[in-house]
């Protein structure tokens, strides 16, 4: 039987992009020999594809066991019993382990539920909060916490001045498109208040945990770190895509859409090395009809390979008989999925360029993997990370939108064809291989993010 040095109880938003990083933080947490159970709520896990073969999972009620977000009519109906309910559930989950013979030392909450400090508290628990977001995002919703910096813009071209990011000249001024955004919702001001809210009971806890690496975002790590205990613990994708040496199963996360492996992975096996386009908006983007029919065109004129991911809600925006059309092209040039296994693909050797959203997971994913982007930044953190990726690292491009937001055909077309041949994209090309070593050597034995990890795990043992 295996004996465990520590027990961690690990508290995901319920969303795509939060529960793959935090699960893969685990099964990280598990190989160093920390117990882990995940608590997740009740209809989160009914929309779950499978469940993870070496983590156990719990279920706590978010208040609305059946239908979840959707059921919530609204985000701040949602977010708001989440809180009532969620703290009593949590509290009797913690019971119900200690009385099982099992007890809790440490919780690992997601920010975006910062009353998971109290109840952690109230029971005498380590407690580390794991951002999914990059620091420099973090730092500039400290600053919106803080009042230093006022969220949304107010003007257009406003330029934003952003502490902390002093040493790095590409951001210490940065103009209102660069800023995370929030206008596409009628609740922008309720979401920006939870992402603000992050920095609420931050004080109060023992780490603060990053999904990025110290290499990647060294002036804004350091500034951070005088204020929070910030350890830097990514890229927490599984380490087999990192280091094929090490044995590690491929799953990734917990899936909420059915990825069509089989298809996707045949037809990559098919293309040329590096001459597909990747395209995909994570879980959530939705883009108009407009954009779509755009992106459609850009992508079938640049004359290059496509695996597109289209999200079965979203479908109906696709041109008429753009799919029809596409299976009767004699060279089969693009494929169109409801959900693929992205980190397989990413690593496909097929693929020579990914046009993404820039969700922070995506991104990093990219970063890991070597894949130079192309980036079409929809809401939230996206516009900063597709800042950070063109003008920091230096490894993708952004396309422009026009007056009206939208990205046009010939722009879509113009940049794939600089990430993947022209003379001006080798660079990022260069770059995006450059990165992709220092992710590996962050997470390998003895890097910055290891090092980071076996910390974390030998303090929790201390304390227990
Ligand atoms: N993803 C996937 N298959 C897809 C599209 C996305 O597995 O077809 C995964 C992707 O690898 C990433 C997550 O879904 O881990 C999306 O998270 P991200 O932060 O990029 O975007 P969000 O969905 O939160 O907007």
């Amino acid at each position: 039987m295996t004996t465990h040095k520590s027990h961690c109880l690990i508290l995901p938003y319920p969303a795509q992009g939060h529960i793959n990083p935090m699960l893969q933080f685990s099964k990280r947490l598990q190989s160093k020999g920390v117990k882990i159970t995940i608590a997740t709520t009740k209809s989160f896990l009914k929309t779950m594809q499978e469940l993870p073969n070496l983590v156990s999972i719990e279920a706590i009620s978010d208040g609305y066991d059946d239908g979840g977000r959707d059921q919530a009519g609204s985000f701040v109906a949602y977010i708001t019993r989440f809180k009532e309910v969620g703290s009593d559930t949590l509290a009797q989950l913690i019971k119900k382990l200690a009385n099982c013979g099992c007890p809790v030392n440490c919780i690992v909450y997601d920010p975006f539920l910062p009353w998971a400090v109290e109840v952690a508290k109230n029971f005498g628990l380590v407690t580390a909060a794991f951002f999914t977001q990059n620091c420099a995002v973090d730092n500039i919703y400290y600053h919106v916490h803080k009042g230093v910096i006022k969220l949304p813009p107010t003007k257009v071209d406003e330029e934003i001045i952003v502490p902390g990011f002093s040493t790095i000249e590409t951001l210490s001024r940065i103009e209102s498109s660069d800023v995370p955004s929030f206008v596409v919702s009628p609740e922008a001001e309720r979401i920006l208040e939870m992402l603000v809210n992050q920095f609420s009971n931050l004080d109060k806890v023992d780490w603060v945990l990053i999904n990025s690496f110290y290499e990647l975002e060294k002036e804004v790590i350091d500034w951070m770190a005088k204020i929070y205990p910030i350890k830097t613990v990514g890229p927490t994708i599984p380490s087999m895509y990192l280091d094929k040496r090490l044995p590690d199963d491929k799953e990734y996360g917990l899936s909420l859409f059915k990825p069509m492996a089989y298809e996707c992975l045949n037809w990559l096996n098919r293309q040329p090395i590096n001459s597909v386009v990747y395209v995909s908006f994570g879980s959530l983007a939705k883009l108009e009809a407009d954009q779509m029919e755009e992106l459609a065109w850009g992508l079938r004129n640049s004359n290059k390979n496509f695996l597109w991911v289209v999200r079965s809600t979203e479908e109906s925006k696709l041109p008429k008989n753009f799919v029809e059309e596409l299976k009767l092209t004699r060279e089969n040039k693009g494929l169109v999925v409801s959900w693929c296994p992205q980190l397989q693909v990413l690593e496909h050797k097929s693929i020579g360029c990914f046009l993404t959203h820039c969700g922070w997971n995506s991104t990093l994913e990219a970063i890991s993997l070597g894949v130079p982007m192309l980036t079409m930044p929809q809401w939230t953190d996206q516009p900063t990370n597709a800042k950070l990726v063109k003008d920091v690292w230096e490894m993708g491009v952004r396309a422009k939108q026009d007056d009206k937001g939208i990205v046009r055909r010939e722009v879509i077309e113009e940049c794939i064809k600089l990430v993947m041949e022209e003379e001006k994209g080798k660079v990022i090309r260069e770059n995006a291989k450059k990165l992709k070593e220092l992710a590996r050597n962050a997470v390998d034995e003895g890097g910055s993010s290891d090092k980071n990890i076996e910390e974390f795990v030998s303090k929790l043992v201390t304390i227990s």
